[in-house]
């Protein structure tokens, strides 16, 4: 095949698979018809399919020559509890699941490449990974624990995730952390309620908690390195009291965001150590748990080198920023690069009208404008790193 029949991929159907997983958004590890469309579209590229992997995750085989060499290519496949508000006639046909968060496009992606690279020539292996159960972070941990890298044996891993706000098919990387790890906490603070007009006969948990909060908002600031970056957010506020009862107990939750586990272990050990002493003070009794549930997703250098040089095949300088800025949210794909090397990448997904609208929100889409540009991305890296 020549350069210019690569450079023509067929857009109709990758943005027709795309609309199809997006009329039929599905949840965590129960996505049936998802997994079962994309099982279906591999097999009839002719391409060794195995399903149920980490419950529902599925993974396409592609050989070619005689190089053990191999590199796993990672897409999730889950959708979110969001009522979808937008009103295009792809748009979900279940109430109250939306795909937005783009994962119905990184399918399409992958699907995209391993379509291209079933008729083009490379020596090795590409293990093409649809991951169930991104958005809790659960899905990552099941498929490697159900065999992922013993079954599937792969030198590296990449993954890519669309981003709105970047200019259309952008490629944005960075060595080092990219997406940051996501620590939830629960401080339950046990006082003595009673009748709101007899304060001086209880332990109002609610004063106790607004100290708590305010004083939680020097972790960040006071705490942490100022070269380091961390996020500690109150989430919710729970009381069993009454508007004439105040009362026996105050439950906060939250979530924290961080890039490295010592940070981690700094904002976890200050929380403990901020809600104990304030408890204490007040003569209420502290309940406090602490859970990490996403690593932070930290890429190789080596492999980052890789994705830049596949980026740079397909994009102008322009539409490549290089070392990019980390961000806050967090990717269950950091459990894979605790333990194989490899890079994730964003592709932007457009600014304003043409794809800005925020991910998680009931508007969002995916830009199918870059369905072309992310394939390619992924072909590209295969055909460098399993060269003939
Ligand atoms: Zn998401
Ligand atoms: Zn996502």
């Amino acid at each position: 095949m020549t350069n210019s029949e690569y450079n023509q991929p067929d857009i109709a159907t990758l943005t027709s698979w795309r609309r199809t997983l997006h009329r039929c958004p599905e949840l965590g590890f129960a996505l049936g018809e998802t997994a079962g469309f994309i099982e279906k579209q591999l097999r009839s590229m002719g391409i060794e399919t195995h399903g149920g992997i980490g419950q529902s995750g599925v993974v396409g085989v592609l050989r070619k020559g005689s190089s053990d060499k191999a590199i796993g290519l990672r897409a999730d496949m889950d959708a979110l509890k969001i009522h979808e508000r937008n009103a295009f006639e792809y748009r979900s046909k279940t109430d109250g699941h939306m795909h937005a968060c783009g994962h119905d496009g990184h399918c399409a992606m992958l699907l995209g490449a391993a379509d291209v690279l079933r008729k083009f020539d490379f020596d090795g292996t590409v293990y093409f990974i649809f991951q169930p159960n991104e958005e809790h972070g659960l899905g990552a941990e099941a498929m490697i624990a159900d065999g992922l890298f013993d079954r599937f044996p792969m030198d590296a891993v990449y993954a890519m995730h669309n981003i709105p706000g970047r200019p259309a098919g952008q490629i944005a990387l960075t060595p080092g952390p990219i997406m940051a790890g996501e620590d939830n906490f629960r401080v339950t603070i046990i006082g003595r309620g009673g009748h709101a007009s007899q304060p001086h006969q209880l332990i109002d948990p609610v004063i106790i908690s607004a100290e708590i909060i305010l004083a939680m908002q020097t972790i960040a600031s006071r705490s942490i390195d100022p070269a380091e970056q961390a996020v500690v957010s109150i989430t919710e506020i729970e009381t069993d009291g009454t508007v004439n009862v105040v009362p026996s107990r105050v439950t906060l939750k939250g979530d924290c965001r961080s890039f490295k586990p010592e940070v981690s272990h700094i904002i976890e050990r200050r929380l403990h150590e901020l809600a104990s002493g304030i408890c204490q003070a007040h003569g209420a009794e502290l309940q406090f748990s602490y859970a990490r549930v996403f690593h932070a997703t930290v890429n190789h250098s080596e492999e980052t080198e890789h994705a830049l040089a596949a980026a740079r095949t397909i994009n102008a300088e322009k539409l490549i920023e290089y070392p990019c800025q980390p961000m806050t949210a967090s990717d269950d794909f950091g459990q894979m690069l605790l333990l194989k090397k490899g890079a994730y990448v964003f592709i932007g997904n457009g600014t304003d009208s043409e794809g800005g609208c925020a991910l998680h929100n009931p508007h969002y889409d995916f830009n199918d404008d870059i369905l072309v540009t992310g394939m390619q991305f992924w072909t590209h890296l295969v055909q460098q790193q399993l060269s003939i």
